[in-house]
Formats: C-alpha cells, structure tokens, sequence
C-alpha cells in the first residue's frame, strides 16, 4: 500500500497511526519493530513541508530548558535518533555544540542550568566576557548575560528522518496510506473505525498524531494551531564567521523574547544561508485554522526579528533571503499531551509539541507505542498526561 488509496473495502489491523510526521512517523516505527500489526495513513508524503516539520533542521538539546522532566525522554531520543541513522544508513543528525545565551538570571539560562543540574549533564557556564571572546558574532551580549554551552547540541534533519522512520516501519511490517486524508474517527464497540473517503480501517486503537489538525480529529484537546514563519538571510559580507563551528547553534534571550538560529552548513536548508527566528511568546504569531492557514510571507513575518538582528547576530543582510511557514500546536502550559484523553482504552494521542517537540519525536514515539501496549513507560512523563487540565 501507499499513495492515494483509492481501493476500498475494509482494512484491519490491530493499530492505526493517523498522521506520518515527526511524532507519528516514530511510533509507527516503534510498533511496527515491537511486532505490532499496524497501519499509519498520512495526508501528504511523509517529509512534506505544511505543518510542523520541514525546514531542514531542528535543534536537539539535552538540558531542556522547557521542563526538567524532559531531559530523560531527550536522553532516550538521542539513543534512538543514532539507532535510526544506523538503521536508515543516513546523516540524520549533525552535531554541533549549543549556545543557550541570556540574562545570567533568566529563564533561557537558568532553565538549562536547571535541568542540567537535575541529571548531572556536562554543560558549561560561559560569562559573557568568554562569550564574546569565543563567539564573536554574540559580540553584543551585556555583562550581566551569559551562556550554557552544551557541547552534545546538535541540528537534526526533520524531512529525513521523517522518511527514515516510516521506510524503517515498513521494513519491519507496518503498512502505510499516504495522499490519503483522515475524514473522522469513531470509537465503537472495543475498537475504532478510522474513516478515510475510499474505505474504513478498523482497529483495536488509533493513535492520533495529527499535529497542528489535531483537534480536528479529536475534540476537546486543550490544543491550538500557531502559525510560525522561518527565515534565512544571506550574510552581507564574509561568510566564514557564520560556519556551524563558530556560530553553533543558539536560543538568544533578548528583551522582546528569544531568537534561535543556527549558521551554515552543508544540507541543513539552502546553501549558504543561515537560519534564524523568534521563540513563541512575546511576538505576534497568530493563532490559526490549520486547515485554512495563510502560507503566504511578507514583511511583518520578520519585521521583529530583522529589527533586533542589527544588534543580536550582525553582518547580515537587512532581509531575509527565504522565509516559509510553519506551524506548532500549542497546550496552555506549552508542555506535551502523550497518553489517552478520558483513560479510553481504545485512543491515544501524541500532540501539542509547543514549539520544542522535534528532538524528542523517537522517544515520544517509543513511549506512545509504550501506551498503546500497556508497557510501563521507560520514562517518567506524568507531566503530559493530556487529562491534566481537568
Ligand atoms: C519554525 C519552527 C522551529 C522549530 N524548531 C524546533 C527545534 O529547533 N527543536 C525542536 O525540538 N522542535 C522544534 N520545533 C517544533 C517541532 O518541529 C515540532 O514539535 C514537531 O515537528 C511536531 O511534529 P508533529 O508530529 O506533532 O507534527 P507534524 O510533523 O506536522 O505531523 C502531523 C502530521 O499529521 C498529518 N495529518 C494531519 N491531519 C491528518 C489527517 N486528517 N489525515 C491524515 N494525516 C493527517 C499531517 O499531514 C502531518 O504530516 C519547531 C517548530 C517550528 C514551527
């Protein structure tokens, strides 16, 4: 099975995963290789550039500054994003080193220090002096700033990856539906009906993993759709500064919220670019009807970014060279819903990655498989339980 089904008749399995992205690409795979019979169906191609997960990198950290608990779930995905690599034969991650930069006092700072504390990671305090010495284009950076250097840091490559995982499901049993949109869900019975226009899949569970559509599947999900543009701009002079080597990747915290970005560096988005954007919170992304988001760019797009950019990471151009549109699915307290809504036995859902959900997508998806088959989680992650919000 692939592309555009249009065969109809039933479909059996014991396991559905509705949506081949970054999260459901990964529990395909972790099912499919603990045996399971299962079926995922995705919209697009797996790798496709409308929702959350193109754009040729994202950044991996281990000290996660959004919750001390995901440090674990971060470990556990670095072992299987080098198990994946191995398996696909592919570059799928690029080590660089990390820059995690703000007020000594801050929340970028002090929440890395934190979680590296709490799991005894080998991070580095930088005072702002050494920052600048070593880092020359975070010239900027302020005395009372300063920098976690977290040396295993690095930049993986999410439309790759993604095509790693399902080739890799596939491989070990799973079958796939892809050009093929999931039109609703129904739990009847001890199982599901999974409805797509040519025919239903029916199932014992369905994990939904459907990203930013996801309350469009599952209602009731403290859940919502955030657009997000990225960027890239040419340097206007030199361009040897902004190699990956001495411009590793970075979360800047400034005065008007945070800008991350990485520099250049072989097959990680249009050569000789670098890529840059602003944190959520503190700027104007704008809430959306994922199925109805404005894919177009202009200037408001980076009208923030390009007027701290001058200060924060000079010598580039005054516009970017490339902007496209992403988007994050966001929970009112920014973390995870991984688990069952409502304890039903027959649904799992893995969505509202908020913005920092890329690095975790394999662990995340070996703990959704752990759902689904009853197992006891590997790790801890009482703090996504998609029931906390009452
Ligand atoms: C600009 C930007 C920068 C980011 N940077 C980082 C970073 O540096 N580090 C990090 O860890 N995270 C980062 N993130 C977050 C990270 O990219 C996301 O957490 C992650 O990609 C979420 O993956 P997902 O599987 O939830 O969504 P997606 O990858 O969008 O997957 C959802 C899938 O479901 C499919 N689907 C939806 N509805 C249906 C349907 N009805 N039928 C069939 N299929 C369906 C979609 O087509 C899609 O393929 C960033 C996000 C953005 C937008």
């Amino acid at each position: 099975m692939s592309g555009g089904d249009t065969s109809g008749g039933d479909l059996h399995a014991d396991v559905v995963v509705v949506g081949l992205g970054a999260w459901g690409a990964s529990t395909l795979w972790r099912l499919a290789a603990a045996g399971v019979d299962v079926v995922g169906v995705e919209r697009f191609t797996p790798g496709h550039p409308l929702g959350s997960s193109h754009g040729g990198s994202r950044m991996f950290r281990t000290a996660c500054l959004e919750h001390p608990g995901l440090v674990p779930l971060a470990q556990r995905s670095g072992e299987l994003w080098a198990e994946l690599s191995q398996v696909s034969g592919r570059r799928l991650v690029e080590p660089t080193g990390g820059l995690l930069i703000g007020p000594r006092d801050g929340h970028v700072v002090e929440g890395t220090l934190a979680a590296a504390r709490r799991f005894d990671l080998p991070v580095e305090l930088l005072e702002a002096g050494r920052v600048r010495e070593e880092y020359p284009l975070h010239a900027s950076l302020p005395d009372s700033h300063a920098a976690v250097l977290e040396k295993t840091a690095a930049l993986v490559r999410p439309e790759q990856t993604i095509r790693a995982a399902v080739e890799a499901a596939v491989a070990a049993g799973a079958r796939t539906l892809t050009g093929t949109a999931v039109e609703g869900i129904e739990l009847v019975g001890d199982g599901v009906v999974v409805r797509t226009a040519a025919r239903n899949l029916r199932a014992g569970q369905v994990v939904v993993t459907a990203g930013p559509w996801l309350s469009s599947l599952v209602a009731d999900l403290p859940v919502e759709a955030v657009r997000m543009p990225m960027t890239w701009f040419a340097p206007s002079g030199d361009p040897a500064p902004f190699a990956l080597d001495r411009f590793p990747v970075f979360i800047r915290e400034l005065d008007e919220g945070a800008i991350w970005g990485h520099g250049l560096g072989a097959d990680l988005g249009p050569a000789g670019e670098v890529k840059l954007g602003l944190e959520d919170g503190g700027s104007a992304f704008s809430v959306v009807d994922a199925a109805a988001v404005d894919r177009s760019v202009s200037e408001a797009d980076w009208a923030v970014l390009t007027r701290l950019l001058p200060d924060a990471v000079p010598g580039l151009g005054a516009a970017p060279t490339r902007a496209a549109v992403c988007m994050i699915t966001r929970t009112p307290d920014r973390q995870f819903l991984l688990g069952r809504p409502r304890a039903d036995p027959r649904l799992v859902v893995g969505g509202g990655c908020s913005g920092h959900g890329f690095k975790h997508a394999t662990g995340v998806g070996e703990a959704l498989a752990d759902v689904v088959l009853g197992r006891e989680p590997r790790i801890e992650l009482g703090f996504t339980n998609p029931n906390r919000f009452g």
